[in-house]
């Protein structure tokens, strides 16, 4: 038999190219795509001199062309970070509508199976604890979140449509907090944030009183999740995170004791609608996946602040956000 081959968007950003890595390993012919707004060819780097690897530098909000047999598509290409959707709304908006109305039309063209990146964050500022699948959510579609917020649920709409209507088959994977190698030091999210200040030497920030909550999954427990749902025949949407909830507070307090920083904590305004509490019901990814979560969150931060420290100097003091701050508050 043919090698499979796979497509996948965003391949050179964090969740991107840890797929790439996977996919490899299992012997698939891998392209990634990517326009490296937010993505970083430094990720995928090792693979180029790989046979089974391609990479396509494109906007897939634009029409997007892949010659050849194509039998899986993973459309993880979007900004993912509040900080990324204020710099860059309207292409978070556009990769998120347009990018999948090319992807569903080449997945059909090929008859690829699809699957989307969706996201916690369809839940919007959850009144219900933990989240299931079929809870609705509660989002602020004009709020700073709104453009990706909206963006992946009009993204998970249209999926369900190419389902529905021309047979395409499907998967849909909403993704709670991740954390991992290859995280953007400087996209603003909470682990990076704290990790970049403890090795700069600055204060931990934490936005609001800190009592904000979240769940933190590490990566390669994340594309366990993805290769089985992808593989599987279900085709609702599926929460695939780790259900170990921690305040920010005390996650801060997690990273000061890792890194053994000295400096303090200081505390800053909340963000804008920023959820205040956050975690994965995962009842159907255990039953029909026969998925949990693996790696503790002591065991991945430890990998996670090597990775971090081993970054190059200019990488831990480069900021290209630092003038957006005054925007999200
Ligand atoms: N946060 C914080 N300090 C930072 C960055 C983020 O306290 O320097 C908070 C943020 O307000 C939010 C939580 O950490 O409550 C997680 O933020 P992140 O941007 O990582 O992801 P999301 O809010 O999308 O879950």
């Amino acid at each position: 038999m043919d090698k499979q081959r796979i497509l996948i968007t965003g391949g050179a950003g964090f969740l991107g190219s840890h797929l790439c890595d996977r996919f490899i390993k299992e012997g698939f012919e891998v392209i990634a795509m990517d326009n490296l707004i937010t993505g970083d060819l430094r990720n995928i780097e090792h693979l180029f001199k790989l046979k089974a690897f391609e990479f396509y530098n494109h906007d897939v909000s634009k029409f997007v062309h892949v010659p050849g047999a194509l039998h899986y598509i993973l459309h993880f290409a979007s900004p993912a970070s509040p900080i990324d959707y204020l710099k860059i709304p309207i292409q978070t908006l556009k990769v998120g509508s347009l990018g999948i109305h090319n992807l569903l039309g080449l997945a059909r063209a090929k008859k690829s199976r699809i699957m989307i990146a969706s996201t916690s964050e369809v839940y919007g500022d959850p009144t219900v604890h933990p989240q299931p699948e079929e809870y609705y959510g509660n989002v602020n579609s004009v709020g700073p979140r709104g453009v990706y917020d909206e963006a992946k649920r009009f993204q998970e709409a249209m999926t369900m449509a190419y389902h529905t209507y021309h047979n395409l088959e499907t998967r849909i994977i909403r993704i709670f907090n991740t954390y991992g190698p290859r995280m953007r030091l400087n996209d603003g999210r909470v682990l990076p944030a704290f990790i970049g200040q403890a090795l700069r030497g600055e204060d931990l920030t934490i936005f609001g009183d800190g009592s904000q909550t979240r769940s933190f999954c590490y990566v390669d427990d994340l594309v366990e999740g993805i290769y089985r749902l992808l593989l599987s025949d279900y085709v609702l949407p599926m929460n695939i995170g780790n259900p170990s909830e921690i305040t920010i507070k005390e996650f801060a307090e997690e990273i000061i004791k890792l890194t053994g920083t000295t400096q303090k904590i200081i505390y800053q305004p909340l963000p804008k609608d920023d959820p205040k509490q956050r975690q994965p019901d995962i009842t159907k990814a255990r039953k029909i996946l026969n998925w949990e979560p693996k790696v503790s969150r002591a065991e991945g931060l430890k990998i996670t602040y090597e990775y971090f420290k081993s970054l190059p100097k200019e990488v831990l003091y480069h900021r290209d956000h630092k003038n957006f701050d005054g925007f999200i508050r």
